[in-house]
C-alpha cells in the first residue's frame, strides 16, 4: 500500500480532520500548506509576510513561494517513507513540480472528497464562528470554492490513473472509513 497521500477537496469538506486522522493511522507526516502559511503568518517571517495578503482575500498565495516551501517540508528525514498532503498540490503547476522534482510516484493515492456547494458553505460559516478566521466570511467563502472549481479540480485529471472519490457527507468516523477503503482498492 502506497504512502504517498493526497486529498483533494474544496474548503470546509472536512478534509484537515480527515488527512489527520490518515496520518495517525499511517504514521506519516501531515504536509498541510494551509496551516504551514498560517504558522508562518503567525511567526511573522518573511514568507508569511508575503503570503498574508492573498489568503485574506481568498487568493492563492503565488505558486513559487508555495512550491519552495514544500520542496523543502519534503526533502525531511520523517517524509522519506510517505506524507498526507493536503491543501498542495492547489494547481497543474504546482502537481508539475512536484512531479518535477520528486517524480511520477510522488503521489500514490489521491483521495478526493465530496460534498454539495452548500452544504461547505454551511460547514464554513460554522467554523468561522468558532475559530475567528478572517477567510470565513461569506463572500471570501464563495470566492475559494469558485478558486476550488477553476484551479483545483482540474487536477483529477491531471492524476487520473490515482484518483478514488470519497463521499464526504456522514459523520468523521463514517467518512473515514471510506476514506480507508479508498486507499485499499
Ligand atoms: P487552506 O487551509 O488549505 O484552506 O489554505 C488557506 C489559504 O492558504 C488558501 O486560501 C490560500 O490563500 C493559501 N494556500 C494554501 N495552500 C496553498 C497552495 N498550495 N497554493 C497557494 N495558496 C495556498
Amino acid at each position: 500500500m502506497g504512502r504517498r497521500i493526497l486529498f483533494i477537496g474544496p474548503p470546509g469538506v472536512g478534509k484537515g480532520t480527515q488527512a489527520k486522522r490518515l496520518v495517525d493511522a499511517l504514521g506519516v507526516p501531515h504536509v498541510a500548506s494551509g496551516d504551514m502559511l498560517r504558522e508562518a503568518v503567525a511567526n511573522d517571517t518573511e514568507l508569511g509576510r508575503e503570503a498574508v495578503r492573498y489568503m485574506e482575500a481568498g487568493e492563492l498565495v503565488p505558486d513559487k513561494l508555495v512550491i519552495a516551501m514544500i520542496e523543502r517540508r519534503l526533502r525531511k528525514q520523517d517524509a522519506y517513507c510517505g506524507y498526507v498532503l493536503d491543501g498542495f498540490p492547489r494547481n497543474v503547476r504546482q502537481a508539475e513540480a512536484l512531479t518535477e522534482t520528486l517524480g511520477d510516484d510522488a503521489i500514490d493515492t489521491v483521495l478526493v472528497l465530496e460534498v454539495t456547494e452548500e452544504e461547505i458553505v454551511e460547514r464554513l460559516l460554522k467554523r468561522a464562528a468558532i475559530e475567528g478566521r478572517s477567510d470565513d466570511d461569506e463572500p471570501t467563502i464563495r470566492h475559494r470554492l469558485e478558486i476550488f472549481r477553476t484551479e483545483t479540480e482540474p487536477l483529477i485529471d491531471y492524476y487520473t490513473d490515482k484518483v478514488q472519490r470519497v463521499d464526504g457527507v456522514g459523520t468523521i468516523d463514517q467518512v473515514f472509513c471510506r476514506v480507508v477503503s479508498g486507499m485499499i482498492c
